[in-house]
């Protein structure tokens, strides 16, 4: 444990960037050597309660992809990156064979597997400085009119309009300058591969919505092509009920979840559209459904662990049932509701699922069905590329009845599928090696 030497570490957990990043702009103000870690938890790879995984392939190769990215463009900045398949615990000990750190930098999580980790951590390593800054919201907390986490609206209006009234969004932050190159320490380490994480190989479904790659640069790509070359955000309000291809909607939620763009990085390009090619009710939309996004941010701070909860943050008590052989139709796209399955074939093949289709199997499985919702939502986290803990449980609840929806919807699916299937392209695409 001689001559460590002295660094200071940004621990990235759901903050993958370089551009807007206020995490790794406070550790680069320093004054000190910048290391960076990030581990691929394997709690996160395990088996749930419910017999599937926690992270299933589609968003683990998007992960992946994403922190060999990152990678990349800390390289840029001289700023190595360690990468381990161990814990976030196990892995800073392992750092600490070679380095003193005198301080760690990281977004902030109030989760409670996060704040777990986080607490871990804080055991043991008191003499470590932990700085944690919240990274992940458009209307930061401390620019929310808002006295605290208790005093945010049950009904999102409310809040929207508040927000849009007298919140403030922050000015983008720049990429930091590079450190000086001495700094730069090349790990040598490998980085995992899916089989390394228990899963298996796949090819992209030419059917997917989402064909994506994960990453900052594919993120900026990605808002480019929608924006600036094709300049689809002009006609999003009208589109983004659709289920078909890449561009009815913008696509940005699993960057967004990972942190591989911020928000308040896309509010100013949308800003920046409505100034140079055009401002409409479709452009201030895609505004409109960011504030949702940080809307069921604050709900989970507010709430804490009721989200994950039978009875949600209302505390009701319904009668849930648990039939194993309901969920593997449901799951499997062997419901009496071709609309129901295609979407739910979708998810299986893609892990992507459009909002619309969304809302209706979620409103199918706990609503006519009265299925436990918390497996509907332990299904979503397992599949979707673009999990989100606060944006799924918050939306399952709200479309399961226990959560923020005021007039507690339940959705009429055949009259769905006739208003946005109208000739059925949607259903045949997915439930062609079905019956249909
Ligand atoms: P766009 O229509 O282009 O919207 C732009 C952005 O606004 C999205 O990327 C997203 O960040 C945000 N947004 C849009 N709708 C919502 C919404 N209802 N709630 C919160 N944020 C929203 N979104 C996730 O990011 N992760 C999840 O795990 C997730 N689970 C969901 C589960 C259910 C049951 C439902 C009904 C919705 C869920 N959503 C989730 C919200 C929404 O369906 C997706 O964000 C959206 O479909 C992603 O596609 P997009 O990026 O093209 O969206």
């Amino acid at each position: 444990m001689q001559n460590r030497k002295k660094v200071n570490l940004v621990w990235f957990r759901n903050d993958l960037r370089v551009r807007d990043n206020q995490v790794l702009t406070n550790a680069m103000k320093s004054n000190m050597p910048v290391i960076a870690l990030y581990a691929f938890d394997p709690r996160h790879f395990e088996e749930t309660e419910y017999g599937f995984k926690k992270t299933e392939k589609f968003r683990a190769k998007f992960l992946i992809e994403s922190v060999k990215c990152l990678q990349q463009k800390l390289k840029d900045l001289n700023i190595g990156l360690y990468t381990s398949t161990d814990t976030p615990e196990q892995a800073l000990h392992q750092l600490q064979q070679d380095f003193e750190i005198e301080e760690i930098f990281f977004q902030k999580e109030w989760t409670s597997e996060e704040k777990k980790v986080q607490k871990n951590i804080e055991n043991a390593n008191p003499s470590i400085k932990l700085n944690s800054t919240y990274n992940q919201f458009l209307f930061h907390p401390e620019e929310i009119p808002f006295e605290d986490f208790t005093q945010i609206p049950e009904v999102f209006t409310q809040f929207r309009k508040a927000c849009e009234k007298q919140g403030k969004v922050r000015a983008e932050l720049p990429v930091p300058h590079a450190q000086d190159s001495s700094y730069f320490i090349d790990f040598k380490v490998k980085m995992p591969s899916l089989n390394d994480l228990g899963l298996d190989n796949f090819k992209v479904d030419s059917r997917s919505a989402f064909p994506f790659e994960g990453g900052e640069k594919s993120a900026w790509e990605r808002l480019s092509n929608y924006f600036w070359e094709t300049k689809k955000l002009q006609y999003y309000k009208k589109t983004r009920n659709g289920l078909l291809g890449t561009d009815y909607s913008s696509k940005f939620s699993a960057w967004l979840a990972n942190g591989s763009i911020s928000a308040v990085s896309i509010y100013h390009q949308v800003k920046k559209f409505e100034k140079e090619i055009k401002k409409n009710q479709d452009t201030y939309w895609l505004i409109f459904e960011l504030i949702w996004r940080d809307y069921f941010k604050y709900i989970s701070l507010k709430h804490g662990n009721s989200i994950f909860k039978l009875g949600g943050i209302l505390n009701k008590d319904y009668k849930w049932n648990n039939h194993e052989k309901a969920f593997q139709q449901w799951i499997n796209g062997q419901t009496p509701e071709n609309f129901v399955n295609a979407n739910m074939l979708e998810l299986k093949q893609t892990g992507f699922m459009s909002n619309r289709g969304r809302q209706n199997v979620n409103s199918y499985w706990a609503k006519e069905w009265q299925q436990d919702w918390r497996k509907g939502a332990a299904y979503f986290e397992a599949m979707l590329i673009d999990y989100d803990v606060h944006s799924n449980w918050g939306n399952w609840m709200y479309n399961s009845g226990v959560g923020n929806d005021p007039r507690d919807r339940k959705f009429n699916i055949k009259r769905q599928a006739e208003r946005y299937d109208s000739n059925g392209t949607y259903q045949r695409t997915w439930l062609q090696e079905n019956l249909f």
